[in-house]
C-alpha cells in the first residue's frame, strides 16, 4: 500500500460538530472514504462495514439507482435501461445525484462513497466537491474471472434485501433467504449478459480514473481475492494510518 499524506482537517467540512473549545473535546476529522473496483469486488459488503466501523454514511450509487428504479421514479425511468443494458449513467446526472446527497447532515463526519466516480470526469467533479486532499481512496482489485464466478452466485433477497452468495447449482424454490424467509433473486444487472458488458464498461473507463488517484499518498490497492476479514483489515489500516497523520 502506499505511503500517506495527512488528510487536511482545516476546512469546516473535515470536522465533526464536537465542539472546539478551551478544554473540550478535540475535533474529529471526517473519513471520507472512496472505494473504487469492479462489480463484483466486494465494494458493496466492504462499503457497509467501512460506515459501521467509522460511524459515516454508506452512499451506494448503485443501490441508490435501483431503488430508484423499483420506485418507478422519474430518475428510476430515465436510468432503467442504461443499467439493464450495463452501460453508465450520464456524468451530469450522476454528479446532481452525489451533489445532493452529499449536502445531507448525516455527511458532516464523512462518507463511504462505492460506486461514484466512474470516470475521470465524475473524479474530478468529486475533486472539486470534497477536496482531493481529503479522499481516501481503495481500489478493490480483483481479476475478472473471480468476479464472473462471483456473480453468477450473487443473490439479493427480495424482502430484506440483503445480498448473499449461494451454491452452485442454486435451487431457488428449496433454498428461501436464510435471514427472513425472503426469495433469493438474481439482481437483474447480474444477469450473465449484463455482467459481461459492466465488465467491458469498467475496463474502458476504471483505467483513468485510477490513474487519476494514483499518485495520490492517500491512494491504496488491496488485493480484493483475499478473505472478505483480510481485505477490510487492509482496509482499515490503510484509512488509521492516513488518518494518524492528520
Ligand atoms: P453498481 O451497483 O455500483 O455496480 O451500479 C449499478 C449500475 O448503476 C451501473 O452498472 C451503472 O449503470 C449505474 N451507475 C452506478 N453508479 C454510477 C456512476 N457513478 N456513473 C454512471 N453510472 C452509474
Amino acid at each position: 500500500m502506499s505511503q500517506c499524506r495527512g488528510v487536511s482537517s482545516d476546512s469546516p467540512q473535515a470536522e465533526s460538530s464536537v465542539p472546539r473549545g478551551p478544554g473540550g473535546p478535540a475535533p474529529i476529522p471526517a473519513v471520507h472514504v472512496v472505494l473504487i473496483g469492479p462489480p463484483g469486488s466486494g465494494k458493496g459488503t466492504q462499503a457497509v462495514r467501512l460506515a459501521e466501523r467509522y460511524g459515516i454514511p454508506h452512499i451506494s450509487t448503485g443501490d441508490i439507482l435501483r431503488s430508484a428504479v423499483r420506485a418507478g421514479s422519474e430518475l428510476g425511468r430515465q436510468v432503467a435501461d442504461i443499467m439493464t443494458k450495463g452501460l453508465l449513467v450520464g456524468d451530469d446526472l450522476m454528479t446532481d445525484l452525489v451533489r445532493a446527497r452529499l449536502k445531507e447532515p448525516d455527511v458532516s463526519r464523512g462518507f463511504v462513497l462505492d460506486g461514484y466516480p466512474r470516470t475521470v470526469g465524475q473524479a474530478e467533479t468529486l475533486d472539486g466537491m470534497i477536496g482531493a486532499e481529503r479522499m481516501i481512496v481503495l481500489l478493490i482489485d480483483v481479476a475478472d474471472s473471480e468476479i464472473v464466478r462471483r456473480m453468477g452466485t450473487r443473490r439479493v433477497c427480495d424482502s430484506c434485501r440483503l445480498t448473499q452468495s449461494v451454491a452452485d447449482p442454486f435451487h431457488p424454490t428449496s433454498e428461501p433467504c436464510p435471514y427472513c424467509g425472503g426469495n433469493l433473486v438474481r439482481r437483474p444487472d447480474d444477469e450473465p449478459e449484463t455482467v459481461r458488458r459492466r465488465l467491458a464498461t469498467y475496463a474502458q473507463y476504471a483505467l483513468p480514473v485510477i490513474e487519476h488517484y494514483r499518485k495520490r499518498p492517500t491512494f491504496a490497492v488491496v488485493d480484493g481475492a483475499q478473505h472478505a476479514d483480510n481485505v477490510m483489515a487492509g482496509m482499515t489500516a490503510h484509512i488509521d494510518s492516513v488518518r494518524a497523520k492528520t
